[in-house]
């Protein structure tokens, strides 16, 4: 048989995970916590099941957990959602995202995106038979240029994906990237997917610039975001999508019949959790606090660290350590020295190696000072 996607092979985040298991490393490559989540969620989810709620949920999603979800958007971005038509819940991010291309784009359709790129988005793009048209973020700022992106816009143009705070590059956009996006796309049938997976880990009294903050964008955008970076359960594979009631009616076509529904009493715990705001307020002073331990711990290191300000990833050049390709360097010093991390050029669909490598910091300080101890010796 022919392959519908031929040049792809698998994930960097499993390769990376697999060696680093293998060779028994510190894992900083994939991005997930080493850390549990707290006892009184999984006291809920063990509450909603004895209750009975082991039952396929509403296709959108279980009304509490809607609405908890709309009234954080409203309070945090003064955007008002409608629980019941424009809220879904999902598994996970990467399916929002995988589905809201399924649903949106067709054929020959182009769609923009910014690199180094999530290793999902491509693919999900090429198999709808879509164009992925590529802007470039150059290290060590990574700023999108605005200029190339009005002269990539064509009438053939029908999504652009955006993602901040930004994987893997750990960038904030502004107010002004938001202006800059909404006077692009006014006028014109563009519909944006805004990846915020890390919109609650943003860094140094820096302000997430949510869609949902910019009326004029939120009418034209889907909006994903994920309970596995909020709340420490990457393994749950529990988002949303929010989105105006035409694109949310779309997306649940395709939703309907690929996922259908979502884990019940884990959505009705996380709608009993989500009722402290608190949670996700702290997310961001939490992980500050951790970058802030592993930029000070690797300070020693031959290791040239980029600025962090927001997700829960640290780039880093190793140009004074060695001149060998990314892929090569993060295998030997998974072997070698025992520390997994990501190689950038995994992001680039033409593998542009800037010699810069991706580690995460959401583990325990224990685990961050021994990596670190090792990191200082290369
Ligand atoms: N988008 C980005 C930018 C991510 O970093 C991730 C994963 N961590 C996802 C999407 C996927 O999220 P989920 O695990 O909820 O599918
Ligand atoms: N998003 C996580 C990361 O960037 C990984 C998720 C995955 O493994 N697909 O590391």
């Amino acid at each position: 048989f022919e392959s519908r996607l031929p040049h792809v092979g698998t994930t960097i985040f499993t390769v990376m995970s697999r060696l680093a298991h293998e060779c028994g490393a510190i894992n900083l490559s994939q991005g997930f916590p080493d850390f549990n989540a707290e006892d009184v969620l999984f006291e809920r989810v063990a509450h909603w099941m004895r209750a009975g709620h082991n039952q396929y949920a509403p296709m959108g999603g279980v009304a509490p957990l809607r609405e908890a979800i709309k009234q954080k958007i409203s309070a945090l971005y003064g955007a008002e959602y409608d629980a019941e038509a424009e809220i879904t819940v999902t598994a996970g991010a990467t399916q929002a995202l995988f589905t809201a291309i399924a649903a949106l784009v067709h054929p020959g359709d182009e769609v923009i995106v910014f690199e180094p790129v999530y290793d999902s988005y491509a693919p999900a793009i090429e198999l709808q038979g879509g164009r992925v048209v590529r802007m470039q973020l150059t290290a060590p700022d990574y700023r999108p240029d605005w200029g190339a992106v009005a002269e990539a816009i064509t009438p053939r143009t029908r999504m652009i994906m955006i993602n901040s705070p930004h994987n893997p590059t750990a960038t904030v956009w502004t107010a002004g990237d938001m202006a800059r996006l909404a006077a692009l796309t006014h006028g014109t049938g563009i519909v944006i997917v805004s990846d915020e997976v890390y919109e609650h880990i943003v860094f140094d009294g820096l302000r997430h610039e949510s869609c949902a903050r910019y009326p004029e964008l939120a009418a034209r955008s889907l909006i994903v975001s994920s309970f596995g970076k909020t709340y420490h359960i990457t393994g749950w594979k529990v988002g949303y999508v929010v989105g105006p009631r035409e694109l949310m009616a779309e997306f649940r076509k395709v939703h309907q019949f690929n996922v259908f529904t979502v884990n019940t009493p884990v959505q009705l715990a996380l709608a009993d959790y989500m009722a402290d705001a608190a949670r996700h307020e702290q997310l961001a002073a939490f992980y500050e606090a951790k970058r802030d331990f592993f930029r000070t711990a690797l300070a020693g290191s031959r290791f040239e660290l980029l600025p962090s300000s927001g997700t829960y990833f640290q780039l880093a050049r190793y140009g004074a350590i060695s001149d060998e390709a990314d892929t090569a360097f993060v295998q030997r010093l998974t072997r070698e020295t025992g520390v997994a991390a990501i190689p950038v050029s995994a992001f680039f669909a033409d593998g542009r190696d800037e010699r810069v490598i991706r580690f995460c910091f959401a583990k325990n300080e224990a685990t961050l000072a021994a990596a670190c101890e090792r990191l200082r010796q290369v």
